[in-house]
């Protein structure tokens, strides 16, 4: 069966794309298979990896690549082999990931088969970038429509707005997940490092989920009213305090990083973790960062890292955030302006999730 709409998307077509020059073009979705879903796409948040990808900072990009792994749209097309019992018209999304081995890849694959699909051992398949299983390249949310196999398509819980749900596909999960894996609720006082798209999320969710503590670590004295309003318990900017670290020595059980930058101060986050505590980095900077071993050795401190969140918790999360009414701070930018919305995003200016919104 042949569609009656047409695959279109903001392509970027070299490493300067992301400097605001996508171009909009059609493109090849991946050969239907009949248990893949067909989206119109509504709303596509704008996340940090979309910079990384579009300027080649994690090595050589896929192009023509159309980023945007924040998809929130109807379902128009649903095939005859599609998991999950949705139907044509219902409001769903998809995150970061578009496919895995499901535990029928070539190697015995243990994640794929306790709901922990981002770590496929045969290689996850990313919602744009990669290439699908049937070698098809897959492209992202910037775009019209969207085909994505339906094992990776959930659907929005009643009560959830689209424009809140869509960046929480990818930039709520990443921390929902590790705040969940780390243990994160009463008796925990937990530093969220880099109050940006992910980091608000964190702040929200670790709030929701009940911590003690909630603080913000940002280079920036000018965001603290805003952390504050975002549900902060206290505020570090490190440009103010040359000793910030030595002044919240062993505060904290956990730290959430989203700082992608190589130059992180991970020596002095470490040192605000107390005795056994973890940090967990999720930022992903283009560079590798020096590893402090002390600080890590002194407090028996962990260091760990977390990859995005399985289907199965981003049902979790969007339930969790219906039921408690956890509210993003979004700005919603149309699709058509998205070379300026990238281009305001890498200046820092998004507070703090852009989601770009289709008028169709
Ligand atoms: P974002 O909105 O730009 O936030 C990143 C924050 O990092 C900034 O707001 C900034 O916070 C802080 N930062 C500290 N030093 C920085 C520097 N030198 N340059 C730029 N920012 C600096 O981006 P995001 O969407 O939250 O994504 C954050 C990172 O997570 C990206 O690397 C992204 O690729 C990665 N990511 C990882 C996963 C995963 O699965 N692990 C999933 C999604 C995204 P302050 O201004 O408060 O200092
Ligand atoms: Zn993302």
């Amino acid at each position: 069966m042949a569609t009656d709409y047409k695959f279109e998307g903001w392509m970027g077509e070299s490493a300067e794309s992301a400097d605001g020059k996508m171009v909009w073009k059609e493109f090849e979705p991946k050969k239907w298979e009949e248990n893949d879903i067909d989206i119109k796409v509504t709303h596509s948040g704008i996340c940090g990896s979309d910079l990384h990808t579009l300027r080649s900072g994690w090595g050589a990009t896929r192009y023509p690549c159309v980023v945007g792994h924040e998809i929130v749209g109807v379902a128009v097309r649903v095939g005859s082999k599609a998991e999950g019992n949705i139907k044509v018209g219902d409001i769903v999304g998809v995150g970061a990931q578009s496919d895995s081995c499901l535990g029928r890849g070539p190697k015995p694959c243990k994640p794929c088969q306790v709901d922990e699909e981002p770590y496929c051992i045969n290689g996850n398949i990313n919602t744009y970038g990669s290439l699908h299983r049937n070698g098809d390249k897959a492209y992202g949310g910037y775009a019209l429509y969207h085909r994505a196999p339906s094992h990776f398509v959930v659907r929005i819980p009643e009560g959830l707005a689209p424009e809140y749900a869509a960046p929480m596909l990818c930039g709520g999960v990443t921390v929902y997940s590790p705040l969940r894996h780390w243990g994160v609720g009463p008796g925990k006082k937990v530093a969220v490092a880099g109050v940006g798209g992910l980091g608000h999320f964190a702040v929200l969710f670790a709030k929701a989920l009940g911590a003690d503590e909630v603080v913000g670590i940002s280079r920036r004295a000018s965001k603290r009213d805003e952390a504050l309003a975002l549900g902060c318990d206290d505020y570090i900017a490190t440009e103010d305090d040359a000793d910030w670290a030595a002044h919240n020595a062993h505060r904290f059980d956990v730290i959430i990083s989203t700082v992608s930058s190589a130059k992180m101060p991970l020596a002095e986050y470490l040192t605000t973790l107390a005795l056994d505590g973890s940090m967990v980095q999720v930022g992903a900077p283009e560079e590798p960062v020096p590893l402090p071993v002390f600080p890590l050795i002194l407090g028996r401190r962990s260091l760990a890292g977390s990859a995005i969140g399985s289907p199965k918790e981003i049902r979790e999360m969007l339930q969790f955030a219906a039921d408690k009414k956890v509210k993003p701070l979004v700005e919603l930018r149309p699709m058509a302006d998205a070379n300026q919305a990238i281009v305001d995003m890498d200046a820092g200016k998004a507070r703090f999730r852009y989601v770009l919104v289709n008028d169709n």
